[in-house]
């Protein structure tokens, strides 16, 4: 089984042949998502599950429901209107069954406190294109574009392909940000439409990638090299995670292996916590608990360290 959660890509797939896509933001004016400013289209459906993710709606390919508990009066209406009696009250508390809720998204159009709201939607082709290219003057101005990100875009393969040669056909320069973990024939297929490609490295050791991400990095290294050895720009993106990859010793290996290939630039991303309220939203535990933070000091020596082997180095977000 590669990709394939319970026939979920299946299903992506067979979406009215990649004509609509399941999204969770349109980002406009995005500046660390490629060059110049650019709008990011953010796919969900991810084979990942790094235990970092600041996104974890991002995961799960289908749309879901955000629960904010605390603004609930209990005043009940949600309740009536639920068919398959998905939501109840435990402990002062609103509760949804997950496994119960079919999605039908009625208790918010009910709720008059928005406790309820669905993230990710359907979108077509033609909405994303009418939507991107409202900002085509920026794009032309400052050298920017369109980013395709998620999740992993390739998730979606025939709708970001599609995607992709609506962008190319309006002249946009295009990005696709990647976790890497992709078919290798699925990325053939999308590099001919694609300009510059934002490829995560998140750890060299399978085993430790299989342990915090989910899934080995084979693969991952594997489209790496042939990425570049098709001639594609790349910038490499490393998350600097506690404990995992922060250590001097492994940044200057990987520096160094890097060093050796024809890269752009790598671009740090400093581990944060800013996504953990949305892990209470949607009833899972944040991973990470309790895990020290990365010092500026720490992030600078790092870029330094990167520096030292010839390459270029961006602390981005
Ligand atoms: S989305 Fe529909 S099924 Fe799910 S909790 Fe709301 S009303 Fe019930
Ligand atoms: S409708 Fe909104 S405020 Fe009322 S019980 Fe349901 S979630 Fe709470």
């Amino acid at each position: 089984m590669f990709l394939d959660i319970k026939g979920e890509l299946k299903f992506l797939r067979g979406n009215q042949k990649g004509k609509e896509g399941i999204i969770f933001n349109i980002q406009r004016y995005s500046i660390h998502d490629g060059p110049g400013i650019r709008t990011t289209v953010f796919l969900k459906g991810c084979p990942l599950k790094c235990r970092w993710c600041s996104n974890p709606e991002s995961i799960n390919p289908f749309p879901e429901l955000f629960l904010r508990k605390e603004r609930c009066d209990q005043c009940g209406q949600c309740l009536d209107i639920c068919i398959p009696k998905a939501i109840s009250y435990d402990n002062d508390h609103i509760q949804i069954n997950r496994v119960n809720c079919n999605l039908c998204m009625k208790c918010i159009e009910v709720c008059p406190l928005n406790v309820m709201n669905s993230i990710g939607k359907k979108a077509s082709i033609n909405e994303i294109i009418s939507e991107v290219m409202q900002d085509e003057l920026f794009y032309n101005n400052s050298g920017g574009g369109v980013t395709i990100s998620g999740g992993e875009p390739l998730f979606q393969l025939e709708f970001t392909l599609n995607l992709l040669k609506e962008f190319k056909k309006r002249s946009l320069h295009t990005t696709i940000d990647t976790t890497g973990y992709a078919k290798c024939e699925d990325f053939e297929k999308i590099l001919p439409f694609t300009d510059l490609l934002l490829f995560d490295i998140k750890h060299l050791d399978s085993e430790i990638h299989q342990k915090e991400t989910g899934v080995a990095n084979h693969i991952i290294l594997k489209n790496f090299k042939n990425c570049l050895k098709k001639g594609i720009k790349i910038w490499v993106r490393i998350p600097i995670i506690p404990n995992f990859n922060d250590s001097n010793q492994y940044i200057a290996k990987l520096a160094k292996l890097l060093s050796k290939e024809p890269i752009e630039k790598i671009s740090l991303l400093k581990y944060h916590e800013w996504g953990k309220h949305k892990y209470n939203y949607l009833d899972r535990v944040y991973p990470l608990k309790d895990t020290n933070f990365i010092s500026d000091e720490q992030i600078q020596e790092i870029k330094s360290i990167i520096e030292s082997y010839g390459l270029k180095v961006t602390i981005d977000y």
